[in-house]
């Protein structure tokens, strides 16, 4: 069955990792996905090609989501190809770690700007062009919700940001049958966060289930939110953390 038939996703920072994972999840539940990347031309070509040897329908546009305009051409570049938008994906993020005295301040704007103003001029660009039954899903992080080591201080500042946007969205957009959900990887293996890593054992250890999950594992829960079978879930923050937040 294909329940995303005849929907629009735009899913930023589709490229690689989590994204690409949504990407590839929301289109072969039948969406048409158009995606965005800001380096890695390569990696996003792929993916369409992948989506399109399946049948399905994809675009990738490079917006680098530190800056504005090229956000809102990302939303606009969407609709323009697909002639509507039914959900958005805010996932492209970027971690700064490292002791709180050391973080300098082009490390907060960069990381403010990527991971909380962007999700929030999307949500903004995407609002204007969403109908009943849209949504919006953003991506937070486990750290948003329990701290379970230091060195996360700008990181988590930006993914609990994310909280504030997601249940303000919920209540301006649901008299319009708009949702907005927040989703909260725990640790996923990905070039940003591989399972063999320095820390990996450490992270996997902080987890009830002792273990790495996958990008697949994170697309499924954003694959449900963006379904039918999440009409009635709104304003919510969801782990899909292997436990890391218990
Ligand atoms: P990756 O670093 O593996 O992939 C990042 C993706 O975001 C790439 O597609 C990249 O594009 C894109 N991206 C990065 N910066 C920008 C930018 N300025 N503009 C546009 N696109 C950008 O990360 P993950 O897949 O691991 O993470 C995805 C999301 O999940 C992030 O928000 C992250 O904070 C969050 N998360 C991840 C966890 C993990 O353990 N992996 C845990 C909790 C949260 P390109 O390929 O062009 O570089």
């Amino acid at each position: 069955s294909r329940p995303l038939a005849g929907k629009v996703a735009l899913v930023t920072g589709g490229s690689r990792g989590i994204g690409e994972a949504i990407a590839l999840r929301l289109a072969a539940d039948g969406a048409a996905v158009a995606l965005t990347y800001v380096s890695r031309a390569d990696r996003a070509e792929q993916v369409v090609k992948e989506i399109e040897r399946s049948g399905g329908r994809a675009w990738a546009v490079r917006a680098d989501s530190g800056d504005a305009g090229e956000v809102w051409a990302s939303v606009a570049g969407a609709v323009e190809r697909f002639g509507r938008l039914d959900i958005l994906v805010n996932n492209a993020g970027v971690g700064v770690l490292g002791p709180f005295e050391g973080i300098s301040l082009e490390d907060v704007d960069r990381v403010l700007r990527t991971n909380v103003r962007a999700p929030f001029l999307a949500a903004q660009a995407a609002a204007a062009h969403l109908a009943e039954g849209g949504r919006i899903i953003s991506i937070g992080s486990c750290m948003a919700e329990r701290v379970a080591f230091p060195g996360g201080t700008l990181y988590a500042t930006s993914k609990a940001a994310l909280t504030g946007l997601t249940k303000t969205l919920a209540k301006e957009l649901g008299p319009r049958g708009i949702t907005a959900n927040l989703v909260h990887p725990g640790p996923i293996d990905t070039d940003m966060n591989p399972a063999d890593g320095d820390s990996a054992e450490l992270q996997a250890g902080l987890t009830a289930l002792g273990a790495y999950g996958r990008a697949e594992d994170v697309a499924a829960t954003v694959a449900h939110l963006a379904g039918e079978g999440g009409r009635y879930i709104t304003g919510a923050s969801i782990a899909v953390d292997g436990g890391f937040a218990v």
